[in-house]
């Protein structure tokens, strides 16, 4: 089994923190889905087994008219066989929602929705230079779920002050956001700490001060036992869903399960090695029939396959299981870092795993296996 991902890189404006790839280049999303079909045709056969889950991510698909996505739609039924699809995700912006482009997404056979809200605050969400209000997200909410929708997830994003208030401020603004969510109670909640990534607006400004390891914890550990005590299990660092509502999209990725993707900037594993589509929207288009050659793929070594499995399996709470020979590369210190109390190791099953308490110092438990 395996996903298809496709990216779909428009935005109307750029927010504050994203890194994605996407342009504001509106008018180009024709040449785009031209050249999304002239990939699918060249690539459909390097798809490993029978697709499980489809996952239009962005930039931003909604911002697809409805005849486009029926268009990227009729594409994935005449190249692939999608008789297996459990899953079809794909993500909005909570203004492009209406109750009309919410039954047409209903219509495409889409079953699971993700909306990027990341806050309720207004001032939050001016500040990051988000489209919305908190008025417009609970309202989108409610029309996807007047369509039918009965799988929703939504994303928040913390550790951040975006105007000049106090920490006890900023972590009252943020307790009101997790209560906001789970008031919504969306199937699945997906929560990242806000970063600096180069490129961004808050990296080039260079005047964003990023607010204490102490505070973001504070707000880390509010989120997990707010989401707990609602009744939402945390399944990986950063995702949260009500019982049976794991995305299995993403969760393949995390169990390193082969996926084709396709659009610009889009990546692709095959269970041996990586591939990836030029982040440039002219030259994704130019190349989308013959490829873009062979600086854009890598075979990962063994040592790189074993330490890409760790990497990823440990951000899941049920953890990563290690054969024999996997175990004997890192035994030294799986016994050291157990001994600090950093990781839980079953020896009965070579599974390591991360406490509860140690999953916001996740990134360096993780190096420290590998040092
Ligand atoms: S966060 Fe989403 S909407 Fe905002 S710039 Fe990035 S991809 Fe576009």
């Amino acid at each position: 089994m395996s996903g298809i991902y496709i990216h779909i890189p428009f935005c109307q404006s750029f927010c504050i923190y994203c890194d994605f790839y996407s342009v504001t280049e509106c008018s180009k999303r024709e040449l785009y889905i031209d050249a999304l079909e002239r990939e699918i045709v060249r690539r459909k056969g390097d798809i490993k087994g029978v697709p499980r889950t489809i996952y239009i991510g962005g930039g931003t698909p909604s911002l697809l008219s409805p005849a486009q996505l029926e268009r990227v739609k009729s594409l994935l039924d005449e190249h692939f066989d999608l008789s297996s699809i459990e899953e079809f995700t794909i993500e909005v912006n909570p203004d492009d929602i209406t109750p009309e482009y919410a039954a047409v997404l209903k219509g495409l056979g889409v079953n699971r929705v993700s909306m990027g809200v990341q806050s309720f605050d207004d001032g939050n969400l001016k500040w990051m230079r988000r489209r919305h209000t908190s008025d417009q997200a609970s309202l989108a909410y409610r029309y996807l779920r007047e369509a039918g929708f009965d799988n929703i997830s939504m994303d928040l994003i913390f550790g951040y002050k975006g105007y000049d208030i106090s920490d006890e401020e900023a972590f009252a603004i943020w307790e009101s956001d997790v209560r906001a969510m789970v008031d919504l109670h969306p199937e699945h909640i997906s929560a990242y700490q806000m970063s600096v990534e180069p490129g961004s607006m808050l990296a080039l400004s260079g005047k964003y001060v990023e607010p204490s390891q102490e505070f973001c914890e504070r707000c880390y550990d509010l989120l997990v036992s707010l989401l707990e005590s609602a009744g939402y299990l945390q399944y990986e660092i950063s995702n949260f869903s009500l019982p049976g509502y794991f995305s299995k999209h993403n969760s393949s990725y995390w169990d390193r399960v082969p996926y084709l993707g396709l659009g610009a900037a889009a990546h692709s594993f095959d269970g041996e090695g990586r591939s990836w589509n030029p982040d440039d929207l002219g030259k994704y288009i130019s190349g989308a029939s013959k490829g873009w050659g062979e600086e854009y793929s890598e075979i990962l070594s063994e040592e790189e396959m074993l330490e890409e499995k760790v990497m990823l399996g440990l951000r899941k709470r049920s953890g990563v299981s290690l054969d024999e020979a996997e175990y004997d590369q890192l035994s030294r210190n799986i016994l050291r870092l157990e001994k600090q109390g950093l990781i839980l190791f079953d020896p009965s099953t070579r599974t390591i795993t991360i406490p509860r308490s140690r999953l916001f110092i996740s990134d360096s438990i993780i190096a420290e296996l590998f040092v």
